[in-house]
């Protein structure tokens, strides 16, 4: 390996610079891949510019369009803003001027302007905020596309353009050692760029055809290698590990349903008739089941447990707080009250001497139903017999949590089926990336009797009357929950749970009873207000996002959501969960002055919409894939090159082809795909626990 000190094209004593931003030897250079491209020329054409700020949302740092202005759209409310688009022969932009209330009239439709600024792209759409405008210079735009110079991810040492001389001087000769882990028959199917080929073009393009066409190379190649991961992952789970096989008549089936203290929905009816299925098989079962808040999951869950016990073993339930685990285990026992089946639940509070005495019962097999939260995890706790393993709202668990307890039998049936539930969707680009090797059921049906909560909006100025609405509800027995950020009054300007209880109870609610909530409230204490609650001792409950998963208290009519811009998409939908699960009009008040457009984009589509599944795409629209479902802790690297969800299709094609593959080959041991196979088990083998298959 030659050290970049050696390398062409680098100045003497600037290696270490090279090195700080981990560029090491001449293969790294290669792979140190623009983060975007510039024109030489003064400005450019809009659909140029589109291309440019491309998929990536990261956008050339100033830019200049001469355009017409095409539309204007004055702002209204209490934050100005105006937005109008511009057009040239090429294309047309958005931009959009805040709190600039006078640009109006210097934006009359018609007029030639030249504007100058950031561009980005917005929900698709390419943008300028807050342009800087000027009179459009007489001359014609000289439109003559000049060469892209990349442009790098620098450091103040090291600037993009010396990280692009020194790629330059080291392009031919690094392209030329490269091999490609593609079969040219393959490539040339899928009309993909050899890999040199990609790597040429990505660093100096001619146009932008040139990095289109290498950037879909590299990004094809990065969802390929994920998916043969997956695939074979799938096919060692498939072909390696057995779970006991659970018997299912129709018989069972009846006495099961008869627990419930009502009849299924059909998509209950639906999911339920697909887990049984699995659960018969000595495959393991490996499935999600999603649907949204309140879509009654838990009920499923219990059929997949009693369907183990009714087989004479084991079944547990992980939850990811103690006040859900907690509630869970109410529901159940009263469910099983009947019943002969033992239940018990195992959670951090319990005292050592408790946890003793349950981990003793269930090596012995004398729990057949175990509920708590990863406690649950502990290597002290052995299952005589567990079959069934139930994980309540999975995006609070890493994958690696989950493997424990999976791995935890060592007799002729080593896995147990697994279900894992979750009421935030995985959107579809992701059930197809990391989670590509569950099966999903989907329950899209709410029970009877749900209305879709109503969810609005409010500036924080408005807040009184919503609470003096939320004092009406109360007067008419109804409950509500109102959710602030912290717990203990601090410096950001944040409200707190106390300082706000106090407010509340001196204003607008002061005939109502209010308690408080958080997480730092002993176990106890929380069961216990939980329950007050629960009993309608207590008319309003001030808490933190404690309350946020799964709580089901259904005269809890109406919640406040404060700050509601501080929170994630997901987690406001979780939130306003809470109601609407009784007989009346659910509502969720968004109390908020967001500060970013963004910001209001989000809590404007938390109130636009009551489905779980629009709301998951919308957040993956607006923040990307990362921050999402489990991406984070599934261990997995992040993409270089690939953008979801712009580049679904291509990851469709790369899941098919990878499944071929794989069916094929499923080790990839033929000598054509040595190559193909060792890249991939060196980018996945780890976070996919397939190191050291084949
Ligand atoms: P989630 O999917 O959010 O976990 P739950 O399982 O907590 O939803 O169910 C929400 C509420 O709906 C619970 O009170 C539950 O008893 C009730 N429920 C579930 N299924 C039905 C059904 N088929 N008919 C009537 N009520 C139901
Ligand atoms: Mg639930």
């Amino acid at each position: 390996m030659t050290l970049v000190d050696e390398l062409p094209g680098i100045a003497s004593g600037k290696g270490d610079d090279f090195r700080q931003l981990g560029l090491r030897c001449l293969a790294d250079l290669l792979l140190h891949l623009p983060s975007r491209y510039e024109r030489a020329q003064q400005h450019a054409c809009i659909a140029d510019l589109d291309a440019l700020v491309g998929e990536h949302s990261e956008s050339p740092d100033q830019a200049s369009v001469v355009g017409e202005i095409a539309s204007v759209k004055p702002g209204f409310g209490r934050r100005s803003k105006v937005e109008a688009v511009l057009e040239d022969d090429s294309g047309q932009l958005k931009m959009v001027f805040f709190n600039q209330p006078w640009i109006q009239k210097r934006l009359s439709p018609g007029r030639r302007v030249k504007v100058s600024g950031r561009p980005g792209r917005f929900s698709g759409q390419l943008q300028l905020v807050n342009p800087r405008l000027e009179q459009a210079p007489d001359q014609p735009v000289n439109a003559e596309p000049e060469r892209l110079l990349p442009v790098y991810a620098a450091s103040e040492a090291l600037p993009s353009s010396a990280i692009r001389s020194a790629i330059e001087a080291n392009l031919e000769t690094g392209a030329a050692l490269l091999q490609d882990h593609l079969p040219t028959p393959y490539r040339e199917q899928r009309d993909l760029l050899a890999l040199d080929e990609a790597y040429r073009l990505i660093h100096r393009p001619r146009d932008v055809d040139d990095v289109t066409r290498a950037r879909h190379r590299l990004a094809f190649d990065e969802l390929l290698l994920l998916q043969l991961g997956v695939m074979m992952k799938r096919h060692h789970r498939l072909e390696t590990l057995q779970a006991p096989p659970l018997p299912l008549d129709d018989e069972r089936h009846q006495r099961i349903l008869s627990r419930f203290p009502f009849s299924l929905t059909n998509a209950q009816a639906r999911v339920v008739k697909e887990i049984g299925e699995d659960l018969t098989r000595t495959m393991p079962m490996n499935r999600l089941l999603q649907g949204d808040v309140g879509s009654g999951k838990t009920v499923v869950a219990l059929y997949a447990m009693l369907l183990a016990i009714a087989d004479g073993r084991q079944a547990a339930l992980m939850a990811p707080t103690e006040i859900l685990a907690e509630q869970h285990h109410s529901a159940m026992r009263e469910m099983l009250e009947a019943s002969r089946v033992k239940i018990e639940v195992l959670t951090a509070s319990c005292t050592s001497k408790q946890r003793r005495s349950i981990e003793a019962a269930l090596a012995m097999g004398k729990i057949d139903l175990v509920i708590g939260t990863h406690a649950l995890l502990n290597e002290s706790i052995q299952f005589k017999d567990l079959a069934v393993v139930v994980i309540d709202e999975q995006h609070r668990f890493g994958v690696q949590q989950r493997a424990l307890l999976r791995s935890r039998r060592d007799e002729q049936y080593q896995a147990p089926h697994q279900l894992v539930m979750t009421a935030t969707p995985i959107p579809r680009t992701l059930s197809l990336t990391v989670f590509g090797d569950l099966d999903v059921s989907t329950i899209d049906e709410r029970p009877p009797g749900r209305s879709p909560v109503i969810t609005r909006f409010v500036p924080r100025q408005d807040s009184r009357r919503v609470y003096e609405h939320l004092a009406d509800r109360v007067g008419q027995g109804q409950q509500g929950f109102v959710v602030v950020p912290v717990i203990e009054a601090s410096d950001h300007g944040l409200t707190d749970v106390h300082t706000h209880r106090d407010e509340l109870q001196a204003g607008p609610l002061k005939n109502c009873r209010i308690d408080v909530m958080h997480g730092r409230l002993e176990a106890g204490e929380r069961d216990e207000i939980m329950e007050r609650f629960r009993n309608r001792e207590i008319d309003v409950l001030i808490a933190t996002t404690v309350i946020e998963v799964g709580i089901d208290i259904p005269n809890a009519t109406m919640i406040v959501i404060e700050h509601a811009d501080r929170f994630g998409m997901a987690q406001l939908h979780q939130l306003r969960g809470r109601v609407g699960r009784g007989d009346y009009q659910g509502l969720c008040v968004l109390v908020a002055d967001p500060v970013t457009e963004e910001g209001t984009q989000r809590l404007e589509a938390i109130a636009s919409t009551d489905d779980g599944f629009r709301v998951a795409e919308k957040d993956l629209e607006l923040r990307g894939p990362g921050e999402l479902f489990g991406a984070r802790q599934s261990g997995l690297a992040p993409f270089r090159v690939a953008r979801l969800p712009q580049d679904l299709q291509m990851l469709l094609t790369a899941r098919k082809d990878a499944a071929a593959w794989i069916a094929a080959d499923h080790w990839l041991s033929d000598p054509e795909h040595a190559l193909l196979k060792r890249r991939l088990l060196k980018a996945h083998g780890d976070a996919l626990g397939i190191g050291d298959v084949g």
